[in-house]
């Protein structure tokens, strides 16, 4: 195809690789030059804490995808800009004579509007802004109910998304075929991508993590776990044992394609792999929340603030004042008293990852053993999580409220005793994010308080000193759950 247009710009955004990646593919395909640009945002950077484990693996990744694109040939590169890129794409847009940007959708109510600002201000100088689908296999409006509306309910949604599917959507984009048209990086744009100490950071933890930044990263990872996938419906729920794939990270920056995830599972599955096809739902429960998130916005508005998706379950009255307070503060620092909970939390504040099936533990924990609004844990994860993605994480914690589209019923609730001794039956996981348990033998180490004195005394344990007594009685809680979700019963 010859190209229609001379210069084009893509901007990256959770999309950071070369391979498979919608926007290049079109950018280059459409124009006889591309550059590439990335802007570290400060709209978005501004209230993050100066230690953050995503700068730390955006800027890593962006590193290893500059290299790559230098690896083009002489003058290619990353351009890399410091500043609200809603005056910067506009700015560099027009200074590099570009009749086109090339971006992939991002459908967070913040982006969207952000995108809105950035198409206004390029459409004012003639410049386009063109945006594909690249984060999911399906979007918005491409799986819909045979009425027509949006689904809210999973598995029908997963049975038509499966329908759906067909090798069309899951092919790569051949970016390589393409890469010639890599434009040089004019003078004045050619640093390349800045230290950490330059936009404000600081290095986390996150070298001393088994992470590893990148595309580069991604396909290990993925690598790896294919050759266990076959394992993961059996693997998957048990923390101690190295079951999911733990690509989360990737797919939220989009170091990994979703496309090269989802056909990878699906190949396997159409194999015969029971494991694939569990992961692969997982996938698609992925899409749901994001068209979730598209289609009914309410959930989470531009403001940032979160809603009920069934708007009756805004009408809870959480706890409040000191004591829930306090409450908050332990279940944050894992000073619970559970130790499921508190190995849990001591995953998340030391890695910045939790194991799915402790995600939904202490959210229930929170939300129905404290009576702590979901919004706040929501914040908290937002903070804590590495791989945080407003519409998983919004999605998963409205699953533990209840409050959610297809959600848990308010009157499930996780006893995070018994949760302990299903899917950490040695306390393996326990022990290793609480070592003061570790002498604790057989069951209570799922619940220390139930230890006796002997048992106690000869694991050096002392409740109170060394592992707190728990913050709340779980059957007390529950009791109390049940009334404060009747409003909910009453409004239905
Ligand atoms: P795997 O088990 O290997 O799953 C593969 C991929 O499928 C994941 O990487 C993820 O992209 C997707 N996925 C799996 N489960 C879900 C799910 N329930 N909803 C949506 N996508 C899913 N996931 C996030 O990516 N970001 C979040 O901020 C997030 N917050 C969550 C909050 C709560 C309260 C709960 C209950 C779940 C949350 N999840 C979130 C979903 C899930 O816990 C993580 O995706 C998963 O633990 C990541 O680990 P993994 O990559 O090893 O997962």
């Amino acid at each position: 195809m010859t190209p229609s247009c001379d210069t084009g710009l893509v901007w990256l955004r959770r999309d950071l690789r070369l391979d498979d990646h919608a926007a290049l593919y079109h950018a280059l395909k459409a124009c006889r030059g591309v550059h590439c640009v990335f802007v570290f945002d400060t709209d978005i950077l501004a209230a993050l804490p100066r230690r953050d484990r995503r700068v730390e693996f955006i800027h890593a990744s962006l590193r290893e995808l500059d290299a790559a694109l230098r690896a083009q040939g002489e003058g290619r590169g990353l351009i890399v800009l410091h500043g609200s890129a809603r005056d910067e794409i506009p700015r560099l847009a027009s200074a590099l004579g570009a009749q086109a940007v090339f971006a992939n959708h991002d459908d967070e109510p913040f982006a969207r509007q952000r995108d809105d600002e950035v198409r206004a201000s390029l459409a004012g100088q003639g410049i386009a802004l063109h945006t594909w689908k690249d984060h999911v296999v399906f979007e918005r409006q491409e799986v819909l109910t045979q009425a027509g509306k949006p689904y809210a309910v999973f598995t029908p949604y997963s049975r038509a998304w499966r329908a759906k599917l067909d090798a069309f959507y899951l092919k790569p984009y051949p970016v390589a075929r393409y890469l010639d048209r890599l434009a040089p990086v004019p003078e004045g744009w050619q640093a390349g991508v800045p230290p950490l100490a330059a936009i404000g950071f600081e290095p986390s933890n996150l070298g001393e993590l088994p992470v590893v930044p990148g595309a580069s990263g991604a396909q290990a990872l993925l690598r790896d776990f294919a050759s266990r996938m076959d394992r993961y419906a059996d693997a998957r729920d048990f923390p101690a044992i190295k079951g999911p794939s733990y690509l989360s990270v990737h797919l939220r920056f989009g170091t990994l394609s979703i496309r090269q995830a989802a056909a990878l599972a699906q190949q396997a599955a159409t194999g015969g792999s029971r494991g694939a096809d569990v992961w692969l739902n997982e996938l698609i429960w992925r899409d749901f929340y994001h068209q979730v998130l598209a289609n009914f916005p309410h959930v989470h508005d531009a403001q940032g603030a979160s809603h009920s998706f069934r708007p009756e379950y805004d009408g809870i009255a959480w706890e409040q004042g000191p004591e829930a307070e306090a409450l908050f503060a332990a279940w944050c620092e894992g000073r619970t008293g559970y130790p499921l909970v508190d190995a849990a939390m001591a995953q998340i504040n030391q890695t910045g990852y939790m194991h799915n099936r402790l995600r939904m533990v202490v959210a229930s924990f929170l939300t129905k053993d404290l009576g702590i609004d979901w919004r706040r844990g929501e914040a908290y994860f937002a903070q804590q999580l590495i791989d945080f993605d407003l519409a998983a994480n919004n999605g998963g914690w409205q699953w533990a409220a209840s409050s959610g589209c297809d959600a848990q019923p308010y009157f499930r609730i996780f006893n995070p005793v018994s949760q302990s001794e299903k899917f950490d039956p040695e306390g393996r996981f326990i022990r290793r994010y609480l070592p003061q348990l570790a002498g604790l033998s057989g069951n209570a180490v799922h619940a220390p308080w139930t230890a006796r004195p002997l048992d106690l005394q000869a694991a050096g344990l002392v409740l109170g000193r060394d592992y707190p007594l728990p913050v709340v009685d779980h059957a007390e809680a529950r009791e109390q759950t049940l009334r404060r979700y009747a409003v909910v019963k009453a409004k239905g």
